[in-house]
């Protein structure tokens, strides 16, 4: 075949910058310790490194709007004249002050919502929905930004978010509309924005439509052919762009469209190529996500030629060569990584390196590769067959262990009904006992202390000496409060994941390995790359130690499998429940010991449980089936009198409560103060067996909560459920506020379990009705 150049581009990159300058400068200009001007310089001095990075890397088209001052969905609802109107009213001009309030919230109005960017970490603001309302082209922050790439001699092409996603992932305000009558009206705006992109010099525009990855309602299925068909007389070529999973359904309506060309996320759905081959116009162009954008694994090159060999043989120069979404949810650049172990950083790459995996591809499919493609092609086969055997991914003993895990490993003893009887006789608690979820106010001199001993600037017994006043402080506050269950108030931990991470064999952290979350927020997940492994116990001490001070039961606390998977970068050489079970032996074994040293209660968080759902519902029963399993296979260890609890951050249970009643947790503490209602949905539908502790108040807010408030939630939830399976708790972990308000919250709160003790007394009889007309139901098998 003669030499035909592939296209090759990137459908967005990490606008926050390898050392997370537009945080610092976001965080500094919140303050009030910078102006505005300085802001902006840092903004557009990112932006310039990031196309030029691109540019000579090779790509043929860089992307624009992928930059965002806090969200690239923000920053759309800006453009369209589409913020809330408690922060701005249509019509009005827009700043970077009016993005800044919508996203942060201001003493007059709260925030935009946030949630979750489909399976991601990353998180946007909800665009906000009326009907009748109208839009137009306010905040032309992607037009100039495209014209300063143009200016800068990039070939720019714009991503916008497309019409029928941003309608999908915003909310109706007040009276629940249909939100596809909006599209006329949404399209003028669109237009406008699409004919200014092309005035500013972009010949492509991507739009994304990445709802095309879910099972869509027939009607906004429907939708997409109306949309496109109005907005194809753009003067721009439309590539757009899907992602995060396959078409399947939604194939024959992408490729049918009215537009110029189509991107396939090939690392979630290979079997794609082919299909959109044999079904896409001849003119259009097919883009193949070939380098993964959610992971850092390096690409087998070779692997990956062979998958793009039949369609490049079918459609030559039509196709075109990407990552399988925005870079944004990988980091920056590996070659920042000094500390990494060489072979370990050998297997990886990062957003600037996967702009050059996806050069190299292009050169070398299109038959013009350089003597630098060659050689990248050597290396990565080397690597591949290197990461292969090599023994850093391997460790014989605990591939067989999982491989001989039973079902037996992964049940109780006991059913719960016997379980309870025997911990309660251990545990001696009163009716609606009280507990916090695991953390207590994490203060600067914590923070710093556990900073110098990372550096190396404190030893270990002044180390351990601190961490022990500190648990010897959180247990005489406790007990001045009078909880009835404890906890060590996890000072030693800066995060639930890492803290584990860092003494499991099988996991890696970067040092600048930062990815965005939200606004000027940024996480550095974890790499798992080989077999996970304890060498010792993790948290024992501590446990034990605090246990020590108090004769009321102190909670063991560890992170659940789930959530050590979920918030990491995982190994890609074999299924992601291997994985998972792997790290829940590790755990196993860390809950055997806690229960040796005398715990009497283990709680193990999964606050990742609901988040790792699929984006598709065919695909939840086997996520939750090994989920499930992961969870019971670390915590099913135990005596029948020793007590597992289990922790989650949300409350909707509504689609999930089965699989949360599998865990088969003797008690689950989970989030209600902020959705009452959820949670008392979920409840009337599903006789939920076991123990629960719906959170009595808001811990993301500074405000004391009132004793009615907490009475009201618990009050509720016994109305649903029988008042000896309650428990009273803090919807999540306290570490992020002070000890005043935490204490005067905690107070409340057993004032609160007082007042619910006195309306349901007695309950010696469990099964006995008592108290204020409520009934407290039998519970029977
Ligand atoms: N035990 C953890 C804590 O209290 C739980 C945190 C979480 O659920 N995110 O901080
Ligand atoms: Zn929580």
């Amino acid at each position: 075949m003669s030499p035909t150049p592939i296209t090759t581009h990137n459908l967005g990159f990490p606008r926050i910058g390898a050392r997370r300058e537009l945080k610092q400068a976001l965080e500094a200009y919140w303050r009030g310790d910078t102006d505005r001007q300085a802001l902006e310089s840092t903004g557009r001095e990112l932006r310039r490194r990031h196309w030029q990075q691109q540019g000579d890397a090779g790509l043929d088209l860089v992307p624009t709007g992928d930059f965002a001052w806090y969200d690239q969905v923000l920053t759309l609802s800006a453009t369209l004249d589409n913020l809330p109107a408690r922060h701005h009213r249509a019509g009005d001009p827009v700043d970077l002050d009016t993005l800044f309030r919508v996203a942060r919230g201001s003493d007059q109005a709260p925030a935009a919502a946030m949630k979750k960017w489909f399976d991601t970490n990353y998180h946007y603001l909800v665009p906000e929905f009326r009907r009748r309302q109208t839009f137009a082209l306010a905040w032309r922050q992607i037009i100039d930004e495209t014209a300063e790439a143009v200016a800068l001699g990039h070939a720019a092409k714009p991503v916008i978010l497309g019409p029928l996603s941003y309608l999908w992932l915003g909310k109706a305000e007040a009276d629940d509309f249909d939100r596809l009558e909006l599209i006329p009206a949404l399209l003028v705006a669109y237009q406008d924005l699409l004919q200014a992109l092309a005035d500013a010099g972009a010949q492509w525009v991507q739009i994304d439509e990445p709802i095309l990855a879910l099972d869509l309602p027939s009607d906004w299925q429907r939708a997409f052919e109306r949309v496109y068909h109005t907005l194809k007389d753009t003067p721009l070529k439309i590539l757009l762009a899907t992602y995060f999973g396959p078409l399947q359904d939604n194939m024959h309506t992408a490729v049918n469209l009215p537009v110029a060309g189509l991107h396939i996320d090939a690392v979630r759905g290979p079997e794609q190529i082919l299909s959109a081959v044999d079904n896409l116009a001849v003119h259009k162009v097919l883009s193949v996500g070939i380098v993964d954008g959610r992971n850092i694994w390096r690409n087998n090159l070779q692997y990956s030629l062979e998958q793009l060999e039949v369609a490049h043989r079918r459609i030559g120069d039509r196709l075109w060569l990407a990552p399988s979404c925005s870079l944004l949810h990988v980091p920056v650049d590996l070659s920042n990584e000094q500390t990494l172990d060489p072979t370990l950083k050998s297997w990886l790459a990062f957003a600037t390196q996967k702009t050059g995996e996806v050069v190299t591809l292009g050169r070398l499919l299109g038959g013009v590769a350089t003597d630098a493609d060659r050689e990248a092609f050597a290396e990565s086969r080397r690597v591949a067959e290197d990461r292969r055997h090599h023994p850093l991914t391997c460790h014989q003993r605990v591939r067989e262990r999982a491989g001989s895990v039973t079902a037996q490993d992964c049940r109780r003893q006991s059913p719960f009904t016997q379980r309870i009887g025997q911990q309660q006789s251990r545990l001696d608690l009163p009716l609606f006992p009280t507990t916090t979820i695991g953390s207590f106010p994490q203060t600067a001199e914590i923070r710093r202390i556990r900073r110098e001993r990372k550096q190396g600037n404190i030893g270990d017994t002044a180390y351990t000496n601190y961490m022990k006043d500190c648990i010897r402080d959180a247990i005489q506050r406790q007990e001045t409060l009078d909880l009835d269950v404890l906890v060590h108030g996890e000072a030693e931990r800066n995060d639930m994941v890492e803290y584990f991470g860092e003494q499991l064999e099988g996991y890696a952290f970067t040092a600048h390995g930062w990815v965005q979350s939200y606004g000027s927020r940024c996480v550095k997940p974890p790499v798992i790359y080989g077999d996970v492994r304890r060498p010792g116990p993790m948290t024992v001490e501590w446990i034990r130690y605090a246990q020590t001070l108090t004769p009321k039961p102190v909670k063991g606390m560890l992170t659940g499998p789930v959530t050590m998977l979920q918030w990491a970068f995982v190994r890609d050489d074999q299924p992601r429940h291997e994985t998972a079970m792997q790290i829940a032996l590790a755990l196993r074994d860390e809950v055997g010991d806690l229960e040796a040293a005398g715990t009497r209660i283990i709680q193990i968080d999964e606050p990742a449980l609901r988040e790792g759902l699929p984006l598709r519902r065919a695909d939840w029963r086997s996520y939750l089936d090994w989920a499930v399993k992961a969870f019971r296979l670390a915590s099913s260890g135990v005596r029948d009198a020793t007590q597992i609890h289990t922790h989650m951050c949300y409350s909707e249970f509504n689609d999930i409560i089965e699989a949360v009643a599998a865990l088969d947790a003797d008690v689950v503490t989970i989030e209600t103060s902020r959705s009452r209602g959820e949670l008392l949905s979920a409840f009337e539908a599903f006789d939920y067996p076991n123990q629960i502790g719906p959170g009595v108040y808001d811990i993301h807010s500074p405000a004391v909560p009132s004793v009615d408030g907490m009475v009201a939630v618990l009050e509720r939830a016994a109305r649903k459920l029988p008042a000896d399976n309650l428990w009273v708790n803090p919807d999540c972990g306290l570490k992020t506020r002070g000890w005043p308000e935490t204490e005067a919250a905690l107070q409340r709160m057993v004032e609160a379990a007082t007042i619910l003790r006195e309306r349901f007394s007695p309950v010696h009889l469990r099964g006995h009705a008592a108290g204020s007309g409520h009934e407290v139901e039998a519970r029977t098998g």
